[in-house]
């Protein structure tokens, strides 16, 4: 009797229709914001090592929901993920990031790519319209993509980043050290860039073995010969030591937050006064 109670219990859970309901209104608003053109994009600076010169942004999509305000987007991605919404909203992303960074000759520009978006395989092909549709340079271009889906299949997952890189984008391993990184596949995957996930740069300042692991990291990388972007700096000293460490392009707090695209043309404007 006791088994089949618990059964019952497990069966209806009021806590999880509330959830699912919350999930559902969720999806229909986003969904709504998506069709209506309510998202945004904000752009992070990417800097220079060296120079700590803007060379690049990368662009962050942003969901002000009426009524409730800011959603992150480690909320509305997996939803736009899972409920087939993910390609409208990349293509979204991908368009008015290039679209905006056509007005910045001096920088590159960076967009994410979801695992959703990658494993279609029609993937290039719109990649390849909004080249056409934008106008902008393919070069200019940097698609940052996370490494989740690739061990399970990395065959397929070098098809495609050998495809995109035919159509002249540059291809980047977002958040690595975060997962479960195979340093086996870096290479044959042809990534242009690596960018070293928050995580692993949050305490290198106080933290000596976070430091080691990170410098580790850092030289795994470049033995590759694949240049390298450090995220999540937050501080001066930070700054000094990934460089120092061999990292080529920094980004962080520190030299800027995610900020509209007046705020990045403010920038440019006084540096070309400067
Ligand atoms: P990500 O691609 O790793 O982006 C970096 C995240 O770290 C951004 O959060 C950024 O605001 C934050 N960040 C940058 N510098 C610092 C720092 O110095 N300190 C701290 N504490 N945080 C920093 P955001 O914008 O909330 O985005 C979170 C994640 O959502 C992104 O991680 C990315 O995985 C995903 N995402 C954002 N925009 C898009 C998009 O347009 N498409 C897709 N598919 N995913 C996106
Ligand atoms: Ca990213
Ligand atoms: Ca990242
Ligand atoms: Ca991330």
């Amino acid at each position: 009797a006791k088994e089949a109670g618990r059964a019952r219990m497990t069966l209806y859970d009021p806590a999880m229709d509330t959830d699912r309901a919350q999930r559902n209104v969720l999806e229909l608003d986003l969904r709504m914001a998506i069709e209506s053109g309510d998202l945004t994009l904000a752009y992070q600076p990417l800097v220079d090592a060296s120079t700590h010169e803007m060379n690049g942004v990368e662009a962050l999509v942003r969901w002000n929901r009426p009524g409730y305000g800011p959603v992150s987007p480690e909320v509305f991605i997996p939803i736009a993920e899972t409920s087939g919404l993910i390609e409208s909203l990349g293509l979204f992303v991908l368009r008015k990031a290039c679209e905006t960074a056509k007005q910045w000759p001096e920088l590159k520009i960076s967009v994410n790519v979801s695992p959703g978006q990658f494993r279609n395989p029609a993937f290039t092909d719109y990649v390849r319209y909004v080249l056409k549709q934008t106008e902008i340079d393919a070069s200019r271009v940097t698609l940052e993509i996370t490494e989740g889906y690739m061990i399970q299949n990395p065959q397929r997952t070098r098809q495609s980043i050998e495809r995109l890189k035919s159509l002249g984008v540059k291809v980047a391993l977002d958040d690595f050290g975060s997962g479960f990184s195979s340093i086996g596949y870096l290479r044959q995957f042809g990534f242009d860039r690596i960018k070293i996930d928050r995580s692993l740069v949050t305490d290198i300042i106080g933290d000596s073995r976070q430091r080691e692991m990170l410098q580790a990291t850092v030289a795994l990388a470049r033995a590759l010969d694949i240049p390298v972007t450090a995220e999540g700096i937050e501080t001066e000293e930070q700054a000094v030591a990934l460089r120092l460490f061999g990292c080529d392009s920094l980004q962080g707090y520190f030299f800027g937050k995610p900020m509209t695209a007046e705020h990045i043309n403010d920038r440019l404007q006084e540096r070309r006064e400067a």
